[in-house]
């Protein structure tokens, strides 16, 4: 899954589900791994040596950051709007976000540097293997992987609205 739809989950998941700092993180972070068990497309559908982000093209690497930064400010001016400003959404939306966002963030900083320590590498290894594969890297296999981003992309959407609706009407 792109970065972007990640911190947009990780956002609305935790606004739906809390109003706790401590909270908000970590329910972005374990939407982020539940996330990647679904069919979903990310840089896996790109042939090497444009598999890892160090490796990719500029095309990619501006694909990728472009992403991301255009569903982060989506998501925090939305939050703005439903929640009136209100700076305990505001926050809890950045905390989910990041939340949602680390693991990858994470995994492509400190890998290298980590991996020799059994417990990064333990969840280096989890975070690649509780992780759906796409087996065919053709683009006529990649229907049901944009269907599911499309459709986070809605139940996100739809989470921050019936938060927002609930807030309303208690
Ligand atoms: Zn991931």
């Amino acid at each position: 899954m792109l970065g972007g739809i990640h911190f947009f989950a990780g956002a609305s998941t935790s606004i739906f589900l809390t109003n706790n700092y401590l909270l908000a993180p970590i329910i972005g972070i374990v939407s982020h791994h539940l996330l990647d068990r679904l069919p979903h497309l990310d840089l896996n559908i790109m042939q090497p040596p444009n598999d890892h982000l160090s490796t990719a093209n500029m095309k990619v690497k501006l694909f990728v950051f472009g992403e991301l930064v255009i569903l982060t400010l989506f998501t925090l001016m939305l939050t703005i709007e439903y929640f009136n400003s209100s700076l305990v959404h505001l926050t809890i939306a950045i905390l989910g976000g990041l939340g949602g966002i680390a693991p990858d963030v994470f995994t492509i900083l400190f890998k290298e540097k980590l991996k020799k320590f059994k417990v990064f590498k333990a969840y280096f290894d989890f975070h690649k293997n509780f992780h759906f594969k796409l087996k065919e890297k053709k683009l006529k296999y990649c229907f049901l992987p944009i269907l599911t981003e499309i459709i986070v992309l809605i139940a996100s959407f739809a989470l921050i609205d019936i938060a927002a609706s609930f807030i309303l009407t208690h």
